[in-house]
């Protein structure tokens, strides 16, 4: 009922929001079979994911993350150990029975990542240890704020886990997470004060239900995440109470194409993890110490960073994102076979292509393409076989001319790999 509503509304949205281009442009749907705020991706919407997804892990190993996978579900003796279970219970689903035990859908990554670090004695050479997961989840909301893929109830976290070996180390990884934000962010073509912005996300003394009790950690805590911001001269605001239970953060706020700012992601301070797993590692003098735990996330949950992408670019992603990069558009069945051609040449180089057969018009097929949003077009006919050439057309009325099909393929294979915007 809900989901008809929303459909009801739907041209009310503004023609940018993401839940109208996902539509038009294909790229992902709802199920009301499957469930409420549980999105299903359709081949077009996967590749632009997959891509995105892509950019996080080759990034994140190039910047020196270890990329791991670890299950969806786990005990929930795992959250009592963590201390997740009283906070987050009313975020989590119920429990699942498997046997005589209890399993739970696992709404965050982080204790599956202090399990790995326990699997073996760890020296303070393998520090900081960088373990990272594009991991799904899985938390409740209620099905009034459910909206697109900004609100979900399943969703996949670009996350990571800095095991630091002290608080120096600690520091100088707050430092890195934010310099990969920011170089990601670049990619992008996001700017600072423009699209996003820093919050520091502090605790609350008196509040001892919400936040772990431990005055003199909060402190010390709040004092480093501070100091890093004003060494690096990043602006920012502090906001007292909104804090993770274990230690404060810098929230990564973005700011929507409606003006409303939103948390997106961020990097926390974890003073209280550590104890809890009784994360040890042996230190360079023999003894055995407790490290430092940095949550952080890179761009954030996928459904939520690819909400804001597509409603920043108006749908037009930029080629290295784009479900299809070019389209081949015969200008009548004569040309279809050196079309086919065409395509295959180019699919065997890596490049996202798609052939238009419609017995349409030429306007027609190029009114497709654009609307579309795929960012060339090339346009075969009889001249272009005569010539072994390709008419190419840009997103956005540019007649490029004519060339061959290998200087073409140079070209998109080079706009790719520098992801160009
Ligand atoms: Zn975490």
């Amino acid at each position: 009922m809900e989901e008809k509503k929303i459909d009801q509304t739907e041209e009310h949205l503004d023609p940018r929001d993401h839940r109208v281009l996902g539509r038009e442009l294909d790229l992902f749907t709802f199920s009301d079979t499957v469930g409420k705020g549980l999105p299903l991706w359709t081949p077009r919407g996967a590749t632009f994911r997959r891509e995105l997804e892509k950019f996080v892990v080759e990034t994140e190993i190039e910047w020196g993350y270890q990329h791991v996978y670890t299950p969806d579900i786990a005990k929930i003796d795992l959250y009592k150990k963590s201390g997740h279970y009283p906070y987050y219970k009313d975020t989590m689903y119920a429990p699942i029975q498997i046997d005589e035990e209890e399993f739970m859908l696992r709404p965050m990554t982080c204790p599956h990542h202090f399990e790995l670090f326990l699997s073996k004695p760890r020296s303070y050479k393998e520090l900081p240890m960088r373990i990272a997961e594009i991991a799904k989840l899985y938390r409740y909301e209620l099905s009034g704020v459910l909206s697109g893929l900004t609100r979900v109830r399943s969703f996949c976290l670009a996350d990571a886990h800095i095991i630091c070996a002290d608080e120096d180390q600690a520091k100088t990884e707050i430092a890195h997470a934010i310099d990969l934000i920011e170089y990601m962010a670049g990619v992008f073509g996001l700017k600072m004060g423009k699209d996003f912005s820093y919050r520091l996300s502090l605790g609350d003394r008196n509040d001892k239900k919400k936040y772990f009790d431990d005055d003199k950690s909060w402190d010390k805590s709040e004092g480093i995440l501070r100091e890093v911001l004003n060494e690096r001269k990043s602006k920012f605001v502090e906001a007292e109470g909104e804090a993770a239970f274990y230690g404060p953060k810098i929230d990564i706020q973005m700011k929507k194409i409606n003006g409303v700012e939103e948390t997106a992601f961020t990097v926390q301070y974890d003073f209280v993890m550590p104890t809890r797993f009784d994360l040890k590692f042996t230190a360079s003098d023999g003894t055995e110490k407790l490290p430092l735990v940095i949550h952080r996330s890179s761009i954030g949950a996928i459904e939520r960073i690819a909400a804001f992408l597509l409603e920043h670019f108006n749908g037009a992603l930029p080629l290295w994102l784009s479900p299809y990069q070019v389209a081949v558009l015969p200008i009548s069945e004569k040309t279809l076979e050196y079309s086919e051609k065409i395509v295959k040449e180019l699919k065997a180089q890596g490049i996202r292509v798609e052939l238009n057969t419609e017995a349409d018009s030429l306007g027609k097929k190029i009114r497709n393409a654009e609307a579309s949003k795929v960012p060339y077009m090339l346009i075969i006919g009889e001249k272009e076989v005569k010539s072994e050439q390709v008419s190419v057309r840009a997103r956005g009325q540019k007649d490029l001319g004519a060339m061959t099909l290998a200087d073409f393929a140079k070209k998109i294979i080079k706009e790719d790999k520098e992801k160009s915007l």
